[in-house]
């Protein structure tokens, strides 16, 4: 295992953050951590990038301690942050070098890695232009390519798609998707986003600091068994009740005006509720279940 953590525990003064967080990650996987805002996604993140202390338990890096070996870490690690880390008024290639002479890197050998990561992220037409020029998708790859800049093993990044459209984030993706196959680089990124989380090799749903499930994608939406109907009706809390008894007892809750509840065969469900309540539904449907069924099954919660 490239990454673990074992039983994490931060807290902001009286704010939980991370309550006992026990993960691992194998060499070359795309790890996503998938939450809704303050469900402690940056903390985790700000751990493994040694810059949070956890106030208990530990977690490691190719085996070094993020806490008392960070100097080391550091330099396993490249660091994608949300916001901006950039220089707008330096040049591609002038904001990849002095990041380049942080890592003690100098003269051809960095020329030659700057030129190949710019190559990689497609910036290599890029190279001499001032950033602020470039778009926010563009942006988002110099980001990449600084943090990729000294080797890292492992490439850590919080929401790294926010505040691009949907092309730039399928782009964005897609680099990150040949980088991997590449250079067989670790991955751990940071999304609330369903179709994202859908693109990792494993995932953790986190929940108020709690690692709630985790699983790969696929066998996460296994554990729900069946299909997942929805019903539109104008008094959901009556047709509730009346599906509840109709069908022996069958679980239903009311989740957003709809009726929720899930079945093993939704096609003939779907038709029987229809045929049984003609006046009280007013559309219903059903579907196989989606990370977002998952997330609401474990914390009531939506994502
Ligand atoms: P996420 O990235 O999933 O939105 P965070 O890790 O940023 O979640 O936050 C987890 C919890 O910790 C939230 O309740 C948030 O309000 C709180 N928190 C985060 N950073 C700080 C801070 N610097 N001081 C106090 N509370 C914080
Ligand atoms: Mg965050």
């Amino acid at each position: 295992m490239i990454v673990t953590t074992k039983n994490l525990k931060l807290n902001y003064g009286t704010q939980r953050a991370l309550e006992d967080v026990s993960f691992s990650v194998e060499q070359g996987e795309l790890f996503g951590i998938l939450g809704p805002n303050g469900s402690g996604k940056s903390t985790m993140f700000r751990v493994l990038a040694t810059i949070e202390e956890p106030q208990a338990g530990t977690a490691t890096i190719s085996g070094l301690d993020v806490v008392s070996q960070a100097q080391q870490v550091r330099r396993l690690i490249g660091v994608v942050f949300q916001s901006q880390s950039l220089d707008k008024y330096l040049t591609v290639e002038e904001n990849l070098s002095s990041q380049g002479h942080l890592f003690g890197l100098s003269g051809a050998s960095l020329k030659e890695r700057i030129t190949r990561l710019l190559d990689r992220l497609q910036l290599t037409d890029r190279r001499s232009s001032i950033l602020k020029t470039l778009s926010g998708g563009m942006k988002r790859r110099v980001e990449i390519a600084k943090a990729l800049l000294h080797d890292p093993k492992v490439l850590l990044m919080d929401e790294p798609t926010t505040g691009l459209d949907p092309v730039a984030r399928m782009e964005l993706w897609k680099y990150v998707d040949e980088l991997r196959r590449e250079t067989g680089v670790t991955v751990i990124v940071t999304t609330h986003l369903l179709d994202e989380a859908e693109r990792a090799s494993r995932l953790m749903l986190m929940h108020m600091g709690i690692s709630v499930l985790q699983g790969t994608p696929a066998q996460l939406k296994s554990s729900i068994p069946g299909d997942v109907v929805l019903i539109e009706s104008d008094d959901p809390e009556a047709l509730r009740q009346g599906v509840f008894l109709h069908f022996d007892k069958q679980k239903c809750t009311v989740v957003d005006h709809h009726v929720r509840t899930i079945v093993e065969n939704g096609p003939n469900f779907v038709t029987q509720v229809a045929a049984a309540f003609p006046q009280a539904v007013r559309g219903i449907s059903y579907h196989k279940p989606t990370l977002e069924d998952v997330f609401l099954k474990e914390t009531g919660a939506r994502l």
